[in-house]
């Protein structure tokens, strides 16, 4: 096993990478942004070092100075967490290149994934339904017009390279497509250097579906259960839960099938998710993403495994400690992603406990949440024996919650899990719209 290890990230990843190496006997160096210094992963972390200002492009972002850290200091490998720099693959070569191990797939993998259109195109190459639209790059308005009239109105134009449920553009009427094409390549160019865009068909009110995947690097893959992610805010998760309400069996097996065909053909390495609309009792393949995702507390309930140590074991060339094929899930977890609507001092802090719930934070009292970086504060994960019994033990433990200095999302966290629609298990993207109609 390797012996230190370079947290390339901050907050609350930085801290749950930081508690799986302790376990495994790994030191940690930290690494932050001179608004980050009194994070808690700085504090956990064996060794910290600044690497820039506040804005993450001149921190965070820089690759040079994390490699140099990570070198200076005696480390094998780099783990990236999530955001940031975990899906570049660009960097992930220079990680290898460096003699560290990078935690993640292979950057010619995270290359492939990281191309939705490419992406596309493997998924079905491994048997997988995708969302009618384009097989490829949108060349023109008038290419554009055809598809979208083919798959009929309305229809969603994406970026090639998009992410983070950015560049994401809904067409209702053929007169509205040529502007908007031109509108959303001009938004992926500016975010994501690259002007690519595709169009697919725009599911109403679909389920948000993935499935948690490790792979060896040899092509063994393991299946980790399903999650349910479908309580989106403008597209970006709220709550995610583990199984899905609403797969069957019957899907869940053929899912399974074409994600393990998909990640054994590409020699998967590490953790990853693959993202699934579902509609009715046809699902399509929307996406991987290549790294551990915020989300994964509640595969790990329900799986009794430790993703992010077996990420690292796998991505530092030690045996795959899961069985290949799908792993047996037991009870159901619920995950409520506490973000803050404002920066501000932590003047006061009570954290929930209790068999079976799990508080993943970089908050502490006297603390202040500075406002550079992503809103989410914490993570409250719950395991029950079943749904009901998650969502109830989800709601006392919001209810001992308790955040003085900072607004938080947890009274509307609180309406969504009591509302009747989340309790019926019978709901899709749109719940969140739905509860709370745009004014
Ligand atoms: P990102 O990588 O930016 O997060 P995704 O492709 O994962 O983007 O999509 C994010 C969310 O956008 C989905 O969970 C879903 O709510 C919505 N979405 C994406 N594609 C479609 C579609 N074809 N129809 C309906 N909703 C979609």
């Amino acid at each position: 096993m390797i012996k230190k290890l370079l947290v390339a990230n901050r907050g609350e990843i930085a801290v749950r990478i930081i508690r799986a190496c302790r376990e495994l006997g790994i030191k940690t160096v930290a690494v932050y942004s001179s608004a980050d210094k009194d994070c808690l992963h700085v504090k956990l972390a064996d060794e910290a070092f600044c690497i820039g200002p506040a804005p993450s492009a001149k921190s965070y972002l820089n690759r040079t100075a994390l490699i140099t850290v990570g070198l200076s200091t005696g480390c094998e490998a780099l783990h990236p967490g999530v955001g940031f720099l975990s899906e570049n693959a660009e960097f992930a070569r220079e990680v290898e290149k460096s003699g560290m191990h990078w935690i993640g797939p292979d950057a010619s993998v995270i290359e492939m994934l990281g191309d939705k259109v490419q992406a596309r195109a493997t998924a079905q190459k491994s048997g997988l339904p995708v969302t009618p639209g384009s097989d490829g790059a949108v060349k023109n308005a008038e290419e554009g017009a055809k598809i979208a009239e083919k798959c009929g109105y309305p229809v969603i134009i994406k970026a090639a390279s998009g992410g983070g449920g950015k560049g994401m553009r809904i067409v209702r009427k053929k007169e509205d497509l040529a502007e908007n094409l031109t509108i959303a390549s001009a938004e992926a160019l500016a975010n994501f250097a690259d002007g690519t865009v595709y169009i697919e068909k725009y599911l109403v009110d679909p389920r948000h579906v993935e499935l948690q995947i490790l792979g060896n690097g040899k092509g063994a893959v393991a299946v980790l259960g399903e999650r349910d992610c479908s309580v989106q805010k403008n597209h970006q998760k709220l709550i995610e839960e583990s199984p899905s309400p609403g797969v069957s069996d019957k899907m869940r097996e053929n899912m399974c099938r074409g994600a393990v065909n998909l990640f054994s053909s590409l020699k998967y390495r590490g953790a990853g998710t693959i993202e699934f609309l579902v509609s009715g009792d046809n699902f399509y393949f929307m996406e991987v993403n290549a790294r551990i995702q915020v989300e994964h507390p509640v595969s790990e309930m329900v799986t009794g495994t430790d993703l992010i140590c077996e990420q690292i074991r796998v991505c530092t060339g030690e045996k795959m400690n899961l069985p290949s094929g799908i792993l047996p899930v037991k009870g159901w977890s619920i995950e409520a992603r506490i973000n803050a609507f404002t920066p501000g001092l932590i003047k006061n802090l009570r954290v929930p406990g209790g068999n079976g719930v799990r508080f993943d934070s970089f908050l502490y009292q006297g603390y202040t949440v500075v406002p550079f970086y992503d809103s989410m504060t914490a993570k409250l994960i719950v395991h029950g024996q079943n749904r009901k019994h998650a969502v109830q033990k989800l709601l006392c433990a919001l209810d001992e919650l308790y955040i003085e200095g900072i607004k938080t999302n947890t009274d509307e966290q609180k309406l969504i899990l009591n509302s009747p629609k989340f309790q019926s298990g019978n709901f899709g993207t749109g719940l969140y719209a739905e509860l709370f109609p745009p004014k």
